[in-house]
């Protein structure tokens, strides 16, 4: 039975390996003992339970959090093909445990509600994702959110902050924000990181001293635009709670959905590669372009602590963001004129997707609060795809000519 091998097979691999190796063998260790090559799908949402005493054990075993039983007990409790793409995750991002869920928001609200049961206070560096940030403001979910510079951190700490928060590189200006200070700043309090834009490719917070590596896998993990899901990598204790607060609150990942993200690992560093250097190509041409009055690419130095990258950060990514001069109707008339680009929220994808965040991703902002972290109505954001460099070139280089702000 695959749910028996797969709680007791030892799930590691046997030494160290680079990220390269893992994330092509990253949560395989069970299939050599299953006789299998891929990852088998299992779809069961009950299972049986002969011997009550165990089904008993297990289930409370789940309940409570535990990464896996003798028996799954229910699709809630646990799934063997999600438990290999959690440990293929915590692997690549040198955690000892990963909890996957249904999205990205999904595991920062499971995130917040451990931390809410630590205290309730929690400092927040902005600019975040439009919706987290959203999330945060709204106190939907009782707890306080005080949104600090993250030079404030160590001074607006409290006895109950239980969780500090921060996105680098950011949602969507591309700004840098500096994970040891943070976690120095941060002290006893736990450090989660939104690590989405980055990949465990060119960032490692674990090792930096962050508790919680968060991302949405819906991006550059998943890698194809056909998986929406989150993960979070952690430590087993931190991984405990967020898995008990799955179990209860149903945030589930499915496992068809995480077949497809785990489909998509193994090419992630070639994937981060590809368009890291078609993105590079392109910030230094659209930097240029007379419609383009400022282009924000860490590769650039065009982001805040860009000192960073070579060290926290390995390389400058595949996302920029630049300023038309024309404004929001510029940027309007860009989404109406590119062809091969996809006008598309999202990012990450092997397609290359452009979007308008004041008018999209961070609409949800108020306005004021959209301009003092740059968010203008000329911003558009770029994630370059894994297509020829050439061809991505020629497309926006006729959006820009068609705009009629093009000189
Ligand atoms: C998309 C995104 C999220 C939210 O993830 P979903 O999978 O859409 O729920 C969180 N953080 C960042 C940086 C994102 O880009």
């Amino acid at each position: 039975m695959l749910w028996a091998l797969n709680g007791t097979a030892p799930m590691t691999l046997p030494e160290p390996h680079a990220l390269s190796t893992l994330l092509v063998h990253a949560g395989r260790e069970d299939f050599d003992a299953l006789g299998v090559h891929a990852p088998p799908i299992d779809l069961s949402s009950t299972y049986p339970v002969r011997d009550l005493a165990a089904g008993t054990a297990s289930f409370d075993a789940l309940v409570a959090g535990a990464a896996r039983a003798e028996n799954p007990i229910y699709a809630r409790l646990h799934n063997p093909t999600v438990a290999r793409v959690e440990q293929a995750m915590a692997r690549l991002e040198g955690a000892d445990a990963a909890v996957a869920f249904a999205s990205g928001m999904a595991a920062l609200t499971a995130v917040l509600l451990a931390a809410k049961a630590r205290g309730g206070h929690v400092l927040a560096v902005r600019p975040l994702y439009g919706t987290a940030d959203h999330l945060l403001a709204s106190g939907l979910l009782g707890i306080e959110t005080e949104f600090v510079e993250a030079g404030a951190i160590a001074a607006r700490r409290r006895p109950d902050t239980a969780l500090v928060l921060i996105e680098t590189p950011a949602n969507p200006t591309l700004d840098l924000v500096d994970i040891d200070a943070v976690v120095a700043a941060a002290g006893p309090v736990p450090v989660l990181v939104d690590s989405t834009f980055a990949t465990p490719v060119l960032q490692r917070p674990i090792a930096r001293g962050a508790r919680y590596v968060l991302h949405s896998a819906t991006k550059f993990l998943g890698g194809h635009g056909d998986v929406v899901a989150g993960i979070v990598a952690c430590g087993e204790a931190e991984a405990t709670a967020l898995r008990s607060i799955r179990a209860a609150t149903g945030a589930l990942l499915h496992p068809l959905a995480a077949f497809l993200l785990h489909r998509g690992l193994p090419t992630l560093a070639l994937r981060v590669e590809r368009a890291q250097a078609n993105a590079g190509v392109l910030a230094r041409r659209l930097a240029e372009h007379p419609a383009v009055t400022r282009c924000c690419y860490p590769g650039l130095g065009t982001v805040r602590n860009a000192h960073l990258l070579g060290t926290q950060l390995a390389g400058p990514g595949s996302l920029l963001a630049f300023e038309l001069a024309g404004g929001h109707a510029a940027a309007a008339a860009v989404m109406r004129a590119v062809r091969l680009c996809t006008p598309a929220v999202s990012l990450g994808s092997v397609d290359t997707l452009i979007q308008h965040p004041a008018g999209l991703t961070h609409r949800v902002l108020a306005g004021d609060e959209q301009r003092r972290h740059g968010i203008t109505p000329g911003l558009m954001r770029l994630s370059v795809g894994i297509e020829d460099v050439e061809d991505l070139w020629r497309d926006l280089k006729a959006a820009l000519q068609s705009i009629p702000f093009s000189r």
